[in-house]
């Protein structure tokens, strides 16, 4: 339930109103717009306790939160998340592109490709340290080694580093390294995992379970806004369907309905959800004109030598073909 305040509402009936919600036994979040503040009072069936708070002094009125996650909901903050990362803004009207190796495999392949992908159009570097493979035989990340390199390739460019975290214990670690959190489609429900972000002050890009519906995202979402950090982007990877001619489906339905649901920054990842290389500039202009605020694309400067993901990964040329188609679609739908 949101307790909406009037537009004069001194802070001592927020507060007040915040004393009683906590009395009750039941939690607050708070949404100070510009104009006025929103209580969401979260926990059990709220609405118990609505005509004890519906003529406090200072409430305007009650309305239920319909939709399971509360801080996530379009209904509880209706302005686009927009924050800043390194010199560009997520969520606003700029597409934000995040490039790089799917992992971090040595000095010379991270710091190869940085230059070119900074020169194309890159926002932003990716590369995984900790890599969640399907095979325990596979090559698993440079771990530590794999982060100093990324520190490395940031000195070297300006470009922020997105890395994935796969553990409640890692997160201080990748956290001193990396300037956004990557949360894989594998742990999208790890709750420890969720726990452990929402308390670090790092954004988070938090992608889709390849079985998870739009609404368990969004809960996961919930998991880490409920800790106070509210920089979460969101990312359709593709999900398992019956077909098996592309590594996944590309949920791009999922775009446009993330966007009414939510917030949030909603970004793709065409690479693994198509798991093609030839696939992934086709399906990234899909995801642009279905609304999505960004891309994460696969980029290595020697895809047939790649550890993991070659076959879906660009080379720097093509991935410069693809900013320039995205940028031109970019301002077809009316972003930049
Ligand atoms: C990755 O980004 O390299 C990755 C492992 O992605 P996902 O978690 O979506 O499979
Ligand atoms: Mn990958």
């Amino acid at each position: 339930m949101m307790v909406v305040m009037n537009v004069e509402a001194t802070k001592d009936q927020i507060d007040a109103v915040i004393t009683r919600v906590e009395a009750n036994n039941f939690n607050v979040i708070l949404n100070q717009g510009e104009e006025r503040t929103v209580i969401a009072v979260v926990g059990t069936n709220p609405s118990v306790i609505r005509e004890q708070l519906m003529y406090m002094p200072g409430v305007d009125h009650t309305v239920p939160i319909s939709r399971p996650y509360k801080v996530a909901s379009r209904e509880f903050i209706p302005a686009n998340t927009i924050f800043p990362l390194d010199g560009f803004m997520i969520g606003g009207d700029e597409v934000v592109i995040i490039a790089g190796p799917c992992a971090v495999e040595n000095r010379s392949q991270v710091l190869e490709s940085p230059y070119a992908v900074k020169e194309a159009g890159a926002h932003a570097l990716r590369g995984g340290a900790y890599k969640p493979r399907s095979s325990p035989y596979s090559f698993q990340g440079l771990g530590e080694e794999g982060l100093e390199i990324l520190a490395e390739a940031r000195e070297l460019t300006g470009l922020p580093i997105v890395t994935e975290v796969m553990a409640p214990e890692l997160v201080p670690l990748v956290a001193r390294y990396a300037d956004v959190l990557q949360i894989g489609a594998r742990n999208m429900q790890n709750f420890a995992l969720l726990h452990a972000v929402g308390e670090c002050d790092k954004p988070v890009l938090l992608k889709r379970g390849n079985s998870a519906l739009i609404e368990e995202l969004l809960m996961a979402a919930e998991y880490i806004l409920s800790h106070g950090n509210r920089r979460v982007i969101l990312c359709e990877r593709g999900i398992r369907t019956f077909e098996t001619t592309t590594r996944n489906t590309t949920d791009i339905n999922a775009i446009p309905v993330l966007k009414s649901l939510t917030h949030l920054p909603v970004i793709l990842d065409p690479s693994h959800s198509t798991g093609h290389a030839d696939l992934v500039i086709p399906i990234a202009r899909a995801g642009i004109a279905a609304g999505a605020d960004g891309l994460i694309i696969e980029v290595h400067p020697n895809p047939k030598e790649a550890m993991s993901d070659g076959g879906q990964s660009l080379t720097p040329e093509k991935f410069a073909t693809l900013v320039k188609q995205i940028k031109a679609i970019a301002r077809d739908v009316g972003r930049k």
